[in-house]
């Protein structure tokens, strides 16, 4: 894909998916690294992310000051988007999110370990990260740069970091890959935290981890998993508004009535 406004797009869809599958509520947020200008990446300004818009995306440097000026509201926690972008030249998208099925995780450092085979795709044992650690008492918002940098410093090689009695950071190669990620990590940790009340998780083996990570590079399943969950979000009422039409109806002509005396 080349054309940035259906890049855009396909951001905004990215964000209501991921809210429609119950990643992400009024909090959260999907952005991608600009196709033209890999120092820039989009976010969308400050709202639900069931409710983006490509209209409402804003283009960042990776310092997360907004390119071009602008009055309206931004998310506070966008230096997570930034830093990670600046860190990583691989990540094309990342979506952070404090997802329900998360929570018991990461309310008691549980460790995510992948219980079937697209919970893979969320790593083994992916890092934590602990606010506290380096500043101490804070309001759990990545409000600062040198927090953000601190959250890129953990998740260094891995595409999903942890965040104590907070969230949830996902990268990926592509925005498709990271809802592919956010969405399949999540499924897994509800499942997880299910299944240790039934008894000890029998662990994926070191080869059959690769193999099934590898899962959305030797199949149709990412293509399949979007078109499936975009059709969700449409049978929901939302995602990409159709295009205004260029000509209007005609309607009858009312001479001499009040309306077409209203229409002159
Ligand atoms: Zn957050």
């Amino acid at each position: 894909m080349t054309d940035l406004a259906e890049a855009r797009r396909e951001l905004a869809l990215a964000n209501n998916i991921v809210a429609n599958e119950g990643v992400l509520d009024a909090f959260g947020h999907v952005s991608m690294r600009h196709l033209n200008h890999p120092g820039r990446y989009l976010l969308s300004r400050s709202r639900a992310p069931e409710l983006v818009t490509a209209e409402d995306l804003i283009e960042y440097d990776l310092d997360s000051r907004p390119v071009r000026g602008t009055n309206v509201a931004q998310y506070s926690e966008r230096v997570i988007h930034g830093e990670i972008y600046k860190a990583r030249p691989d990540v094309m998208s990342v979506c952070h999110h404090h997802a329900p099925a998360f929570m018991p995780l990461l309310a008691t450092r549980t460790d995510y370990v992948p219980v079937f085979a697209l919970g893979t795709i969320g790593g083994s044992k992916p890092p934590f990260w602990d606010q506290r650690d380096e500043f101490g008492d804070t309001d759990l918002l990545v409000v600062k740069p040198e927090q953000g940098t601190s959250l890129a410093r953990a998740l260094g090689r891995h595409w999903m970091v942890l965040m104590n009695r907070h969230g949830v950071t996902v990268a990926g190669t592509s925005v498709r890959e990271c809802v592919f990620r956010s969405i399949m990590a999540s499924r897994n940790a509800e499942f997880q935290v299910r299944a240790m009340t039934l008894g000890p998780i029998e662990p994926f083996t070191p080869g059959e981890l690769d193999l099934c990570a590898n899962i959305i590079g030797v199949t149709t399943g990412l293509t399949r998993s979007w078109e499936y969950w975009a059709m969700r979000v449409a049978k929901a009422g939302g995602g990409p508004r159709p295009r205004a039409k260029k000509t209007a109806p005609k309607r009858p002509a009312a001479k001499n009535s009040k309306s077409a005396k209203r229409r002159r």
